[in-house]
This record gives C-alpha cells, sequence and structure tokens, in this order.
C-alpha cells in the first residue's frame, strides 16, 4: 500500500490515499484523495465498507479525524457511499452530494441525514477554511444523473468521479496516463456503456475547458496528467455512447467486451 501526492506543497497537499494492492477488496478498486491545507481536510469519494479501515489508517498520516472539515460525493453508487456510516461516527463535518440523492442515502444504514448538505444542479463553491476553496462543479448523467467534481484551484486538480475510470488487468498496473493512446483500451468500454450520451459529453468538456487544469483525478484507475489530459478531453468530447449507442431495446450498435 502507498499513498501518491499528486500535489504536495507546505501549505497544500492532494493526495491520492490507499493505492491499493489489486485483490484487497473484492469488487472495483477504487481511489480516495485527502486534500489538505495547513491542518484542515477534505475527503473525496471515501469509498465502500471493505476499505474503510485502511482509508482512515492512511488519512490519520497527515490530518486528525476532527479536522475532517467535509466529505466531498461524486455520486451514490456504493464504492463510494458504502463505508460512509463508519465515518460518519467519526465526523461531523458536511458531507457533500448532488441534491437528487439526498434521499437515496438513507438506505445505506445512515441514521441521520443532519450532516449532509444538497449540492444544487448548477454546482456551488464550498469556502473549507482560510485560504482553503473547493468547487463542485456538474458532471450530471456522466454516469450518474447527479454527478459532482471537485476541483482544487490551488492543486490545479480536477477530481472527476467515474470519468476517466479505468479498470487495468492486474499484470498492467501504473499510477499516471502519460500515453492517451495505450491507456484508451482500458476506458473505452466503460465510458460507451456507462456514460449516458455524447451531449452530456461534450457540454461538461466544454465547460471544464475554462478550467486550468494539471491532472485529472478518477475514481478509478491510473490519473491523467500532462498531454494525457488534452488527449482525454478530445476524445471524450467527441465520444458516441450510452443512449447514442442504443438500436433496440438492450442492443447496441457498438459491443462492449468487457474483459
Ligand atoms: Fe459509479
Amino acid at each position: 500500500m502507498r499513498n501518491i501526492k499528486l500535489f504536495d506543497s507546505a501549505e497544500h497537499k492532494f493526495v491520492l490515499l490507499n493505492e491499493s494492492e489489486p485483490g484487497e477488496e473484492e469488487g472495483i478498486r477504487s481511489n480516495q484523495y485527502l486534500v489538505t491545507h495547513g491542518e484542515n481536510g477534505v475527503l473525496l469519494d471515501p469509498g465502500g465498507f471493505g476499505v474503510m479501515p485502511s482509508v482512515l489508517t492512511e488519512l490519520v498520516r497527515y490530518i486528525n479525524t476532527e479536522n475532517i472539515r467535509a466529505i466531498m460525493l461524486s455520486h451514490q453508487d456504493p464504492d463510494i457511499v458504502g463505508g460512509l456510516s463508519t465515518w460518519l461516527e467519526l465526523t461531523s463535518a458536511p458531507v457533500y452530494v448532488s441534491n437528487i440523492w439526498l434521499r437515496f442515502l438513507p438506505h445505506y444504514g445512515i441514521a441521520s441525514m443532519a450532516q449532509f448538505v444538497g449540492v444544487p444542479d448548477a454546482g456551488m463553491t464550498c469556502n473549507i477554511g482560510p485560504g482553503f476553496q473547493l468547487q463542485l462543479l456538474p458532471a450530471h448523467f456522466l454516469h450518474s444523473e447527479g454527478q459532482i467534481n471537485v476541483y482544487d484551484p490551488i492543486a490545479k486538480i480536477l477530481f472527476t468521479g467515474d470519468i476517466g475510470a479505468a479498470m487495468l488487468p492486474s499484470d498492467r498496473e501504473y499510477a499516471f496516463v502519460d500515453d492517451f493512446a495505450a491507456h484508451l483500451p482500458y476506458i473505452e468500454g466503460f465510458h460507451r456503456r456507462y456514460m449516458v450520451s455524447n451531449k452530456a459529453a461534450r457540454l461538461w468538456v466544454e465547460a471544464v475547458s475554462a478550467l486550468d487544469i494539471n491532472i485529472l483525478a478518477p475514481q478509478h484507475g491510473p490519473v491523467y496528467r500532462g498531454r494525457a489530459v488534452a488527449d482525454f478531453l478530445a476524445w471524450f468530447r467527441n465520444l458516441q455512447c450510452g443512449v447514442d449507442l442504443m438500436t433496440s431495446s438492450g442492443h447496441f450498435s457498438w459491443e462492449p467486451q468487457y474483459e
């Protein structure tokens, strides 16, 4: 297990936590991110129930749990929310999630919704502490109907949730995407089947293109840096996916390969 500091200054850090070994948790391997500024921290997509103890172990290397100032959920899937009820025993920090998922979260065994903040469709800016601000940006229908991204203007990192997510074969592990063409086979099937439509993809690319981005950090798989950032955005902007590819109920003009 190792952590990767994607941005590291004296005051501010953006850390990929728990870069776990393959097979550590059954199911989908996930990235959890911690953004710290001074002693304050924000946890992005804390992960499923099975990874919670190891994420916590890594988090306390950087901040005390009482200095968790917010938890941000990109969307409602179990690999993101499954461990949340345990986190809520540790922190009284606000939890940000799209407005449209608020009413579903109690089904994860969450007793009280008092800590939750519904994020409006247009997104919002979060002032975490002195000099520490994160932007919640809309990424709806990519793939979730209520998907949010988190932009850190100090690190110039955009946390993209499932956008850009990859599942690597166990014999091909790498932490960074430098060669987008070589990486494409590991993302194409997922994006064609899970992302809802080219319109959603194109509008998102147009919106985030206004940001100064050094790194795209997805919830699964390696992070995009350097040229691979622009290469991914150019590919995704033109991607035919989801309903674009439906020919009849249950059938797509592009045949997915899931292996
Ligand atoms: Fe998902």
